[in-house]
């Protein structure tokens, strides 16, 4: 299946199965099925809770308050659904799934 391309999900380029961020629009994961941020389990938007670690895959974006499924970006203002750890040491990019961090610890706020 080597070169055998795919359509982005976001902009319909089509992409290498293997890039990781798609060359036209830049989002991560561009050819991948919805996956669940914290396990990287595949998820469908039907569910509410993930099937594997049972986190809700329903939140309320950081950025604009309104209810989106959770993936890699927000399904109403297209930001992308990472926080970053406050820890100077630590850093670690994770969903907005918890007040903690999940690498350190360290609350997130
Ligand atoms: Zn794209
Ligand atoms: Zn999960
Ligand atoms: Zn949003
Ligand atoms: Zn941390």
């Amino acid at each position: 299946m080597i070169g055998y391309k795919q359509p982005c999900r976001y902009c319909e380029a089509l992409v290498e199965p293997s890039d990781s961020v798609c060359p036209m629009c830049g989002k991560v994961n561009p050819a991948g099925s919805l996956r669940c941020p914290v396990c990287r389990n595949p998820t469908r938007r039907q569910w509410a809770n993930c099937s594997n670690c049972g986190i809700s895959l329903r939140l309320t974006c950081p950025w604009c308050e309104e209810e989106t499924f959770l993936a890699d970006y927000c399904d109403h203002c297209d930001a992308r659904l990472q926080v970053v750890c406050p820890n100077p040491k630590c850093g670690a990019e994770q969903a907005p799934v918890s007040d903690t961090c999940l690498e350190c610890g360290r609350a997130m706020k």
